[in-house]
This record gives C-alpha cells, sequence and structure tokens, in this order.
C-alpha cells in the first residue's frame, strides 16, 4: 500500500529512486531533458534502506548513459527504473564509471583543458568518498561540480 503510493508507475518514462536525501533538486538541476518534461519531485521520503531518500519521476524521457553517470556522481546509491506503459520494464542501480569524459570541468586553472577548452578527461580514483583525477594534469578536483 505505501509502496505503491511511492512508486507508482507513470505512464511511460523514468523514475530515479533512493536519491540521497535532499538532492533531487541537484539531480534535476543536472538533467539534459525537455524544458517542459514533466517532473515530480519527492523530497525526504521515508524509506527502510536509508532512512531518508528523494524520489524525481520523469515523464516520457528515457535518460541518456551520460545523465545516468552524472546521476552516480551526485548520488551513488541511485536506481532508475524504465517505466513503458505501466510497467517497470527495466531497473538498474547508478554506476560511478571509472573514467569520465566530457562531464567535469578540470579546477586547475592552468590546466591545458582550461586554456586550450579541450574536453575533459577524468580517471575516478576512490568513489567513496569521491576522488577524481585529471588525465592531463594529474592534479585531483578540488570539488566535483557538475554543469548541465
Ligand atoms: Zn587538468
Amino acid at each position: 500500500m505505501e509502496r505503491s503510493l511511492k512508486v507508482r508507475p507513470i505512464e511511460n518514462g523514468t523514475v530515479i529512486d533512493h536519491i540521497t536525501k535532499g538532492k533531487a533538486l541537484n539531480v534535476y538541476r543536472v538533467l539534459n531533458i525537455g524544458k517542459e518534461t514533466t517532473v515530480t519531485i519527492a523530497m525526504y521520503v521515508p524509506s527502510k534502506k536509508y532512512g531518508k531518500k528523494d524520489i524525481l519521476k520523469i515523464e516520457g524521457v528515457e535518460l541518456s548513459e551520460e545523465d545516468v553517470n552524472k546521476i552516480a556522481l551526485i548520488s551513488p546509491n541511485a536506481t532508475i527504473n524504465i517505466i513503458k506503459n505501466r510497467n517497470v520494464v527495466k531497473k538498474f542501480k547508478v554506476k560511478i564509471p571509472d573514467f569520465i569524459t566530457g562531464i567535469l570541468k578540470c579546477t586547475n586553472p592552468n590546466c591545458i583543458t582550461n586554456i586550450e577548452r579541450v574536453s575533459g578527461k577524468f580517471k575516478v580514483e576512490k568513489k567513496n568518498p569521491l576522488k577524481i583525477r585529471c588525465i592531463y594534469c594529474e592534479k585531483f578536483l578540488n570539488t566535483i561540480e557538475i554543469p548541465k
């Protein structure tokens, strides 16, 4: 009963479940989805597993791999549910990739990627806490900011 209320399937689209509490808006902000996409955001929902969690329901949209990787960087325990005709047709946990291309920006102002505007490449050295190193200048990122 409780469960059907929280993850009630939408007609078609994506439900991002188990988002770290308070992070739903951060996730929403970085997703590359249409401006007028119908989105339902639930925050601080009681969860057996994590105490509290956030949920994002996006109607009519299947997320790109890049969007899923962005979600992993913000909320590594999130699960993605793909909904078709009100049924969950695919369900998976996001995974922080070992290498990241293009999503992030190097925080070293002297890095070649910032001087010549080449797209960044990064290696994830540690996942918890997250430590990401630039492949070009070999420096760790000071902050992990994900631009849209
Ligand atoms: Zn760099």
